[in-house]
């Protein structure tokens, strides 16, 4: 059984508990983060905190902890969890919600202390054989809320979608929005346009993917050319290369595009550069040669 931290404690997953009160439950009253550990050295630790410090002033709800506590908490937790958990990868889930109130209404309560849930879950191995079969994808219109830069629990838009992907055979849906690309229901979406690497520009629209940045960074280092810009369902339909970024699943080609082949079917060459690139960093935060 994992060990899970719950509001200062160290439980056993099946231990630990929250109220039916919580407004977590009652409204999605509440943010989250997920990062990525490889073998025990946290990726973009810091930038994964300043997300975290935004979605919470969004949702005006003080930071529970100092960043040096998240760190400590996740430390332990890592150390708690090396046998209970395969592998040597993480994928650290953490949560703060506004808390227990005394009854069900809508204003903020007064007074009452934030729950701090984080638990690990194994991170399977990524590599880049099982990447480049790809998946399918499907296009949905963005139904969700006008603050999707607001990393909130509130899934509901997002579940549905990914779920409306599943039901068509997709694995996951690009979102469009009065006919722009924003993202995937949990993932940011990249696409090769006229040889240029595209993606939709940061906003109240999608959430500030982490993987996102880091392939723009690496993409800037390593000469491929990209672009941060508004793009249309049109030119996704006719783009060359799409992938879909996120933490847990890096980088991972779209092949199938509304049931037709995306170019011939095959992960592009882009995307076989970037994948080594992203590859050889993961590399080199193992051996602590980066963050
Ligand atoms: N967009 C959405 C809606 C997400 O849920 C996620 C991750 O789960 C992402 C983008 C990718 O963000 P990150 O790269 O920080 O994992």
């Amino acid at each position: 059984m994992s060990t899970v931290y719950l509001n200062g404690e160290y439980l056993a997953l099946d231990q630990a508990k929250v109220s039916v009160l919580d407004r977590g439950f009652l409204f999605a009253d509440g943010v989250y983060e997920v990062m990525p550990a490889y073998g025990g050295h946290l990726l973009r630790m810091n930038e994964h905190m300043q997300r975290l410090q935004n979605s919470l002033n969004a949702i005006r709800l003080k930071n529970p902890l100092e960043n040096a506590q998240w760190l400590n908490v996740i430390q332990i937790l890592l150390a708690e969890n090396v046998d209970e958990l395969a592998g040597e990868d993480r994928s650290i889930y953490l949560q703060v919600t506004r808390g227990v109130a005394a009854k069900r209404n809508h204003g903020f309560p007064q007074k009452i202390e934030p729950t701090v849930f984080i638990m690990l879950n194994e991170l399977a191995p990524v590599n880049k054989e099982s990447l480049r079969a790809g998946v399918a994808a499907i296009t949905l219109d963005d139904i969700r809320w006008k603050a999707c830069n607001v990393k909130s629990i509130s899934l509901l838009g997002n579940i549905l979608l990914r779920q409306q992907a599943h039901d068509n055979g997709a694995a996951e849906a690009i979102l469009i929005n009065q006919g722009r690309v924003t993202e995937g229901a949990a993932s940011n979406v990249f696409a090769v346009i006229n040889d240029v690497l595209v993606t939709a520009p940061i906003g109240p629209q999608l959430l500030p993917g982490i993987t996102r940045d880091l392939i723009l960074e690496l993409a800037a280092k390593n000469a491929i050319v990209c672009e941060e810009r508004e793009y249309t369902e049109q030119e996704l339909l006719s783009a060359s290369e799409i992938w879909f970024s996120s933490s847990t699943r890096e980088i991972l080609p779209v092949v199938e595009l509304n049931g037709k082949a995306v170019a011939n079917g095959q992960p592009g060459p882009i995307w076989e550069k970037m994948i080594d690139i992203y590859q050889a960093n993961k590399k080199d935060l193992r051996n602590g040669n980066t963050r």
